[in-house]
């Protein structure tokens, strides 16, 4: 067991559906008051709405991560409700399933500033609080695209392997003064967005029935077990492992 992770604060981007969700509830039930960073005003409402009726603290604050002044502003309100930040969770992210050869710059442009810059500007506005008090967890959710590549998603793919090299990064800047730095890299895990996506191709249940035959364990995975890898690397215990990247894909990647 874990220790408790009261008084400590978790901003969750993309927090209002899907794994995000899952996190914020499942650090929620850690202790922790959670900042909700989502687009989506009244999903984010709502599940922060069923944290506090399971007796916890939570926000929702409506953000775009691709917006820098609207993040300066969602990290004020975050630390004039909650007083700090401890744990930053930088989940929002977003694809479409796309052959290279059809895609085009603005969706480069999109796929890069959801996915890997969204996680910088966060990172540049709450990491010196962490650095300043000498303790925090950032926690960034990659993806097995990002380890070993996955067709249709060869921006998101390099996105995400940007995340994995920047985390890694961070992590030895920041090790000195007691913050940490890890990646959970989700495999196909069954959230909105892995239906919406699958559903935009010609072939949706082809698709779906691919991913899951392509993982070991022949099922996709559960928002809120990918959740328990964020739990453990955002746990008072896990302060000497840094700079690690986790995959919870039911053995899809074992590198
Ligand atoms: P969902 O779309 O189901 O949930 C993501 C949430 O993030 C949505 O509410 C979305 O809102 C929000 N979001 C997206 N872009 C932004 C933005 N610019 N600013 C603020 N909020 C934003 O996604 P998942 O739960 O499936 O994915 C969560 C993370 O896990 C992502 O980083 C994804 O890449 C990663 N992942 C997911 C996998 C899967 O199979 N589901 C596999 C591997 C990795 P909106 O829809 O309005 O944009």
């Amino acid at each position: 067991m874990l220790s408790s992770g009261d008084g400590r604060t978790a901003v969750v981007t993309g927090g209002a559906r899907g794994i995000g969700a899952a996190i914020a509830a499942g650090l929620a039930q850690d202790g922790m008051a959670i900042a909700i960073f989502d687009t989506r005003r009244a999903e984010g409402q709502s599940v922060a709405a069923r944290i506090c009726e399971d007796g916890g603290r939570a926000l929702a604050i409506e953000v775009d991560v691709t917006d820098t002044g609207a993040v300066a502003d969602a990290v004020l309100g975050a630390r004039q409700h909650f007083g700090q930040i401890d744990v930053l969770v930088n989940n929002a992210g977003w694809d479409e399933l796309r052959p290279f050869l059809d895609t085009d710059e603005a969706f480069w442009e999109q796929v890069i500033d959801v996915n890997l810059k969204g996680a910088l500007r966060t990172t540049q506005a709450i990491l010196p609080e962490m650095v300043q008090r000498r303790w925090g967890r950032l926690v960034n959710i990659g993806s097995d695209a990002g380890r070993v590549g996955s067709s249709l998603e060869s921006v998101y793919s390099g996105a995400k392997g940007g995340i994995i090299a920047f985390t890694k990064a961070m992590a030895r800047e920041v090790a000195r003064y007691g913050v940490t730095a890890n990646v959970v890299c989700p495999g196909p895990t069954d959230t909105p967005l892995l239906r919406e996506s699958a559903a935009k191709h010609e072939k949706a249940e082809a698709v779906l029935a691919a991913m899951t035959r392509a993982v070991p364990m022949r099922r996709l995975a559960r928002p809120e077990e990918v959740a328990t890898a964020v739990r453990f690397f955002a746990a008072e215990e896990t302060g000497y492992i840094t700079g690690q990247t986790l995959s919870v894909s039911g053995g899809l990647t074992m590198a």
